[in-house]
């Protein structure tokens, strides 16, 4: 089964205490698309602009990713740009340009209207919403989100909560939704807004799952050194969705596994600028990380 992804498709420049790199390939799509990729076939939703490189329309084809849903318009590809501190945990945005993302509007192709895993990374929630009006009947659907969306969407995102079966987000941006302290307490008020499946992520401290089975701790791959983080938490939950949309059975048998491999493959990102490492993993490499996940967290 594929997986339908919608969210952001940019050029991201990123600097580093180490480095700087202009115009990498980036947004929250792309990085969910490569991730999934790995996994299961990927139908991408999005728009560039006419600076869009080719190069990258054929790193995404190097995924077998479906572009019959990305939007080619007149002007410029969203262009955002970010800055890390020594500690490369703290990030600071230094610019964003909207270009023809200002003005989009995701059309679904008709064939992609029946996908039964879609992944609403993160992209202004009316967008979400817009995603979701043109779907038959999809099976699984997770989203994503930002601060951003929390502090001027805030409606529109409360609004599309009873809509999905899955919300992923950061441990700030769910203290900001539900002002608890605690982690527990905060997935328990994110379950009354709606999802069934909440996934907190806490960066190199891993993830926590709250489910109708319970409670899952997903660690982060222990990495000696991290070269650049951005768009880990998009691949976390495209590799997530690609594992899930393949495997056989019940989601519940399966979402502890798909969170491993998301693990993995958000590990790989950290690695490198942008989709560098990404784009160059190969399967028996994310095999041997889960492999070593598994090792660490037996007792
Ligand atoms: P993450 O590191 O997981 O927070 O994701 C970073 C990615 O989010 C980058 O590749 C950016 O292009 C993308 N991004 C930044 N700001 C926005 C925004 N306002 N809407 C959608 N995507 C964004």
């Amino acid at each position: 089964m594929s997986v339908l992804i919608v969210g952001s498709t940019a050029l991201d420049s990123i600097k580093t205490p180490q480095a700087e790199n202009p115009r990498l390939l980036g947004g929250s799509a792309s990085h969910a698309a490569v991730a999934a990729s790995f996994f299961a076939p990927v139908k991408l939703i999005g728009v560039v602009g006419g600076d869009f490189p080719a190069r990258y329309v054929q790193l995404y084809k190097k995924h077998r990713i479906d572009l019959s849903g990305l939007q080619m318009e007149k002007g410029n590809t969203f262009h955002w740009s970010g800055e890390y501190e020594v500690n490369m945990n703290n990030r600071r945005t230094l610019l964003t340009e909207l270009g023809v993302f200002e003005k989009f509007t995701p059309h679904l192709p008709e064939p992609h209207k029946q996908s039964a895993f879609v992944l609403l990374a993160n992209i202004a929630p009316a967008l979400q919403h817009h995603v979701l009006d043109q779907m038959t009947r999809p099976k699984f659907v997770v989203a994503d989100t930002m601060d951003l969306w929390l502090n001027i969407a805030l409606g529109d995102l409360l609004r599309l909560l009873p809509r999905i079966d899955g919300f992923v987000l950061n441990d700030s941006e769910a203290h900001q939704l539900t002002k608890q302290d605690n982690v527990f307490a905060a997935m328990k008020a994110i379950h009354r807004l709606g999802p069934k499946y909440v996934i907190i992520k806490k960066g190199s401290h891993g993830s926590i799952l709250s489910s109708p089975k319970g409670f899952f701790i997903c660690p982060a791959y222990p990495l000696r050194k991290v070269v650049d983080p951005t768009g880990a938490g998009d691949s976390f939950v495209g590799g997530l969705m690609g594992y899930l949309s393949t495997a056989r059975g019940a989601i519940d048998a399966n979402i502890r596994r798909a969170m491993i491999h998301g693990s993995v493959v958000a590990s790989f990102c950290c690695e490198g600028f942008g989709l560098n490492r990404t784009t160059r993993v190969k399967r028996a490499e994310i095999a041997s990380r889960v492999r070593e996940l598994e090792q660490l967290t037996k007792f």
